[in-house]
């Protein structure tokens, strides 16, 4: 079961259209996993052509006032009254809207693309959502090894900002503890890993802010395989810092 989801901030700036087009991937690949989200992203929807839908009313409403002649005050009242009773009207559609979209629940039709064959003998990307999958390259995928337990291979974000790779941690690997000069995105996508925030599972979305380190440990059943966004460098600290920072270097595609 999924336990950790983009907030509702993040979810909103996803439906506007404002994040950064690979955390915004990162999003969708959550959504594709998670019924929970993909509900509050039609609730926000539904919001949001309210609030659009109230806006333009109200301006034309208020285009109305300008020509219309001068009313005394009984008939401002009633028509005030009329107003506030088509809002909530209105308002109650919204929540009807709302209540129904959760009684009958998204389903993502799961005709994902097929994997090109140089994946298909990957069980480790066998489940991973559609939109990841349209992500891999025709060729094999180029793994560079960073320690002993984890495996990186870059993706194309087509961006400057935000490095995007796939993480792959041997099971029971421990991947060096490290901090983050900026935002890190994290999905799983198949396995488990842990760290001192928790066990996390297939589909849940991690973020760590600026600053927070962390230390995650694959579980020893399989090998975890995670697709990450990261803002800048990412810093290991400690000895091992010094022998795997180099291979960190963010290098974006
Ligand atoms: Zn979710």
């Amino acid at each position: 079961m999924i336990k950790f989801h983009p907030d509702t901030n993040m979810l909103a700036e996803y439906v506007n259209g404002r994040l950064d087009w690979a955390v915004s991937i990162c999003v969708a690949a959550h959504l594709q996993m998670c019924t929970q989200c993909r509900q509050e992203v039609a609730n926000l929807n539904a919001i949001g052509g309210f609030l659009l839908s109230s806006d333009e009313n109200h301006n034309s409403d208020a285009e109305d006032a300008k020509l219309a002649a001068p009313q005394n005050l009984d008939t401002q009242s009633v028509d005030d009254s009329v107003e506030s009773e088509a809002k909530s009207d209105k308002f109650a559609n919204l929540m009807k809207t709302i209540r129904q979209s959760e009684d009958n629940p998204i389903v993502v039709k799961k005709q994902a693309p097929m994997l090109a064959n140089c994946h298909a003998r990957d069980e480790a990307l066998k489940e991973i959502p559609p939109i990841v999958k349209k992500l891999l390259p025709e060729q094999e995928i180029k793994w560079t090894r960073i320690s002993k337990a984890l495996k990186m291979a870059r993706l194309k974000a087509g961006q400057e900002k935000y490095e995007m790779a796939f993480h792959r941690i041997s099971s029971g690997g421990q991947v060096a503890e490290h901090n983050h000069r900026g935002l890190e995105i994290t999905m799983v996508l198949h396995g488990s890993f842990s760290d001192s925030g928790g066990i996390y599972t297939p589909g849940d979305f991690i973020v760590k802010k600026p600053g927070e380190v962390h230390k995650p440990r694959a579980t020893e059943d399989r090998e975890c395989l995670c697709l990450s966004v990261v803002e800048a460098p990412v810093a290991v600290t400690g000895w091992v810092g010094k022998l795997v920072n180099p291979f960190l270097k963010i290098k974006p595609a």
